[in-house]
């Protein structure tokens, strides 16, 4: 349902050096948003606004309120942003766009060449490719490292700073909220939402950088087929007059890039794939983005050098995994590369062995095992509830008994 216009409500950024601060409201809802980084200064600018705010207002509103200036490039990709998005998805829709002043940036202050960095293999592959001219890493903690999460948080900064410092290149952190408490609220982020975050942070920076690289997951091949959020096709045209942002990495698919980033030691010690974190750990070694990685580690000969991983590579967990055929976001693709390549160096092991018939699975049937799977687990929730229910009565009962003793 379409709750009308998206505006800004207020803005305010009480010192250079303190977060920005932005309240949006889509209809009767009203979204608070920071945006902090104590490595460098943020500089509000309503380029920010209109990437951020632009395919929630494509599903949600019929107006887009941008009240200020913003870059005239950026205004006019807007229309063949919303023709791609129409075309992908159709259930999104033309907006309006009203109060928007175009202007040119003019306060640049320096020239710098920026990479998203997450420590994962399509960031490390960009990071190798164009080491000389990469001047920063940036990392956003908020988008796959959740706000609230310290520990991993610190980790995963020690890991950036580390990188950082063995290739010569600053680093900044900035904290956001954008994910959990506006975007995911109104779009998919792997389908919609992270490329527009990605720049939309880019455009932050903008001051500084003339060039910011984001990694590409996908080669070129399954990109004409996947849509996805941060693409070929959208990423460059949220650029501005002055900043640029460059979609890298489409020319490998992912044993490709596992090959390139194996060659460098530094790169085996610090790989950070995981998103479950289970237990705090680093890489869990058991979640899909772990397993895919190491198979896909195993398929180059790099598996024993990579030391980030909390746990071997068990075959009995690759043959449990659960992989849609030919669906985006979901690991076919990145896993396909490594069977292909492990047929091709006739390597039909164990790791092929228990690959192969979860690839090849129909998809009604994954479908059907992760149903099961999923009611098994809530049945076990039930279970464990109903039994530590009946262990509280004992305790409560064994408490009155003993008052009554
Ligand atoms: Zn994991």
């Amino acid at each position: 349902m379409r709750a009308g216009t998206l505006r800004i409500k207020s803005f305010r950024k009480k010192n250079d050096d303190g977060p920005v601060r932005v309240s949006m409201q889509l209809g009767a809802r009203e979204h608070h948003l920071f945006f902090e980084s104590k490595d460098i200064q943020l500089a509000y600018n309503m380029d920010v606004f209109l990437t951020l705010g632009f395919v929630p207002a494509m599903k949600h509103a019929d107006t887009l309120i941008v009240d200020g200036e913003v870059s005239p490039r950026l205004l006019e990709s807007i229309y063949t942003l919303s023709g791609i998005y129409r075309s992908w998805y159709p259930s999104l829709h033309d907006i309006t766009i009203e109060k928007a002043v175009p202007a040119v940036k003019t306060d640049i202050r320096e020239q710098r060449v920026g990479l998203f960095f997450s420590g994962g293999v399509d960031s490390f592959y960009t990071l190798l490719r164009h080491c000389d001219e990469i001047t920063d890493l940036i990392f956003v903690q908020g988008f796959d490292v959740d706000i609230d999460n310290d520990d991993l948080r610190e980790k995963t900064m020690t890991m950036v700073r580390d990188i950082g410092s063995h290739f010569g290149k600053r680093v900044i952190e900035v904290r956001t909220n954008l994910r959990l408490s506006f975007l995911e609220q109104y779009v998919g982020w792997g389908i919609l939402g992270h490329g527009p975050a990605l720049t939309c942070v880019g455009h932050l920076l903008y001051p500084y950088f003339k060039r910011i690289y984001i990694a590409a997951s996908d080669a070129y091949k399954d990109t004409l087929v996947f849509p996805w959020g941060s693409h070929p096709l959208l990423d460059p045209l949220w650029s501005s007059e002055t900043l640029e942002f460059v979609h890298d990495g489409c020319e490998a698919d992912r044993v490709q890039k596992v090959a390139l980033i194996s060659e460098c030691d530094k790169a085996m010690k610090s790989l950070r794939v995981c998103y479950q974190n289970r237990d705090g750990a680093y890489n869990c070694g058991r979640c899909v983005k772990c397993l895919i990685t190491m198979i896909n580690l195993y398929t180059v000969g790099a598996l024993d050098r990579c030391t980030t991983f909390d746990a071997g590579l068990d075959v009995r967990e690759v043959s449990r995994l659960l992989i849609l055929r030919n669906k985006s976001g979901d690991g076919y693709v990145n896993l396909k590369t490594s069977l292909d390549e492990l047929e091709r160096k006739k390597d039909y092991g164990d790791v092929y062995k228990a690959l192969k018939p979860v690839l090849n699975r129909p998809r009604w049937r994954t479908k059907m095992i992760r149903e099961t799977r999923r009611l098994g687990c809530q049945l076990n929730n039930i279970f464990n509830r109903m039994k530590s229910g009946e262990n509280q009565d004992k305790v409560a009962g064994m408490a009155d008994f003993s008052r009554h003793d």
